[in-house]
């Protein structure tokens, strides 16, 4: 049986390109796997996998049985349905160690880096195994996602270095460039249902036993999002009345460097306490604020302790 390769829930861009590149580097270590994904691609991950030649990987929402490597989370809350019966036997992620847990050794790579696909190749070097040209093309576009061109708090050195490297291995000579005809593609949100925007890139939380969901829309530029706000606002109260304790939308604007939050909570009184901010009814603008994994995700859990 062929081991899945799978990314977390919503996937984005370094889920999916995570799953396509540790198949490849496993599958060169003489391993049977598969990569696979919790849903179709966004337009931004579209973009990558046209650009670089691949393809997007099948879809898969139920692992019963199945054997597993994660890449890009390890908290149940992001995993797919089936979690009970399948085997865990690798993770490569960078977010905080979640509650994944396992009945034998496994192969783990944790990093505190800003991105799963730095991980993925210090792994290849690790192993002495090359990186194929377009694979390197849509590491170092992932790198560029989740780091928003290396402006986010969460950019490292190591993700600097790893651009440097991926880029001449695939022959990109202006990374910039390319990581904002990314940026201006995720930025298009015309015609996509209101729903499909706040789940684009959203994940529950346990907060001190509050279920509680954030969502993030990254795009050059606020303005761009004025038309939608208010059907955002409405639906993310809908997605809270499906039985969460809060629900924030971070509409980040990645040249001005800041997020706009828009909230609806049982307690709005939270917002407050993690920012210092006072919300204006019910938005508030939090300047710096790029990154729901350094800056958003831990302030909450402290407020909501
Ligand atoms: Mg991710
Ligand atoms: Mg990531
Ligand atoms: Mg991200």
């Amino acid at each position: 049986m062929s081991a899945l390769v799978i990314g977390h829930m919503n996937p984005d861009t370094d889920s999916i390109i995570s799953a396509i590149v540790a198949a490849d580097l496993y599958k060169k270590r003489g391993m049977d796997v598969t990569p696979a994904a919790q849903g179709a691609p966004t337009p931004e991950t579209e973009f990558v996998l046209k650009k670089f030649g691949l393809s997007a990987p099948q879809v898969v929402n139920d692992v019963a049985g199945k054997q597993l490597y994660l890449v890009d989370y390890s908290d149940l809350a992001q995993a797919p349905q089936g979690m009970d019966s399948a085997t865990v036997l690798g993770i490569v992620d960078h977010h905080k160690l979640g509650d994944v847990t396992t009945s034998a050794p496994l192969e783990a790579w944790i990093w505190p880096v800003g991105c799963s696909n730095t991980v993925l190749k210090a792994m290849y070097d690790f192993y002495g195994i090359e990186i194929p040209k377009n694979i390197a093309g849509a590491m170092l576009c992932a790198i560029l996602s989740d780091t928003v061109i290396f402006k986010s708090p969460t950019c490292t050195p190591e993700d600097k270095k790893a651009v440097e490297d991926l880029a001449r291995i695939a022959g990109v000579t202006d990374v910039v460039a390319l990581g904002m005809e990314m940026f201006k593609v995720k930025s298009a949100v015309e015609g996509t249902p209101i729903r499909d925007l706040v789940f684009r890139d959203y994940k529950d939380f346990d907060m001190s036993g509050n279920k509680v969901g954030i969502g993030q829309l990254e795009v050059v530029d606020l303005s761009i999002l004025d038309a939608v706000k208010g059907e955002l606002q409405a639906e993310i109260a809908k997605v809270k009345a499906e039985g969460r304790h809060s629900v924030f939308l971070l509409l980040t604007d990645i040249m001005k460097e800041g997020s706009e939050m828009l909230i609806v909570s049982d307690n709005p009184a939270v917002v407050e306490k993690a920012f210092g901010v006072k919300p204006e009814g019910t938005s508030v603008w939090l300047p710096g604020v790029m990154s729901r994994k350094k800056q958003v995700v831990p302030n909450f859990e402290k407020a909501f302790k």
